[in-house]
């Protein structure tokens, strides 16, 4: 059966350049290239940087279909060949020969002036100030209340996105296999005045983050989600919590999660 293939690139020139040569080369193989996106199609191609592969998710929605990752771009965590592999790409494809990595997603719902807002990252979501104002907001898991949390904010990590921003602020990197959200504290302040917990928390998939912004402080909220910013002026509370949508990352025999951490990290 013809399988079609969309593909999603970047506009460097590296990447416009690897985009041209693949398209021949799956054009020769007999693959069907469709001419924009399709949520049917068999594959997905991103071309680009794990900036471009997370613009690709985000513009899509959440693609179901395999994903597969060139890196044209610096780290390219989520991607999985270089622009030199497009043979081996194809190979692999047409010889059904890889495997598909499920990735889990960290959902937040925001209940602001009696709506309710959703949004989803991949990466982490981040709940923080406007305009660079510490936030004071009030912390519980599983419905019962932890602390008052005082610092630049909270940021949950997915265990994709724990080698990202995540692991910046000192936070552990987790193995994708496992179903957890890891909260770190982004500048904790702990002082006379306020007192904040100092490392990350980790939570089983099915316990979610409650928190409620401190109203005599201020209730003004900025979410972000995968580097996307959402400003909300009042927020009566937001719930984060492990999502059910997933994406499939298209790996090759040699893939090893802790192999690519020693490659881009260490
Ligand atoms: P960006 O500011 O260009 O990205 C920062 C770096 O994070 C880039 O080198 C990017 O790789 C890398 N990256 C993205 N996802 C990763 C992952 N899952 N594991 C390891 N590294 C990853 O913004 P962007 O490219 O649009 O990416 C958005 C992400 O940047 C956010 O989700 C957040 O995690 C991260 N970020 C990190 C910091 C920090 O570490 N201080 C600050 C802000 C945002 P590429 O070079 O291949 O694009
Ligand atoms: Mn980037």
């Amino acid at each position: 059966m013809e399988k079609n293939i969309c593909i999603y690139t970047n506009n460097t020139h590296t990447s416009l350049n690897t985009e041209r040569i693949l398209k021949k080369k799956l054009d020769n193989t007999g693959f069907n290239i469709l001419p924009g996106y399709c949520d049917k199609a068999d594959l997905l191609v991103c071309i680009g940087g794990d900036g471009t592969f997370l613009e690709a998710i985000h513009k899509y929605d959440f693609p179901q279909m395999p994903i597969i990752g060139i890196n044209t771009g610096h780290l390219g965590f989520f991607q999985e060949i270089m622009p030199a592999q497009l043979d081996d790409l194809i190979f692999n494809y047409s010889h059904e020969q890889y495997t598909l990595q499920p990735l889990s997603t960290v959902k937040i719902d925001v209940k602001s002036e009696g709506r309710v807002y959703e949004h989803t990252g991949l990466n982490e979501v981040i709940i923080r100030g406007m305009d660079s104002y510490s936030v004071h907001l009030n912390m519980s898991i599983g419905g019962s209340f932890i602390e008052r949390f005082s610092g630049d904010g909270l940021l949950v990590a997915t265990p994709a996105g724990s080698t990202a921003y995540n692991y910046s602020l000192g936070g552990s990197i987790v193995d994708p296999r496992i179903n957890l959200l890891q909260v770190t504290p982004m500048a904790p302040m702990n002082t006379t005045a306020y007192r904040a917990f100092t490392s990350s928390i980790l939570l089983p998939s099915e316990l979610s983050l409650g928190i409620i912004p401190d109203m005599e402080q201020d209730a003004s909220i900025c979410v972000v989600y995968d580097g996307y910013s959402k400003e909300y002026p009042t927020v009566e509370e937001m719930t984060v919590g492990f999502s059910d949508t997933k994406i499939n990352l298209m790996r090759f025999k040699n893939y090893d999660f802790w192999t690519k951490v020693k490659s881009k990290f260490l």
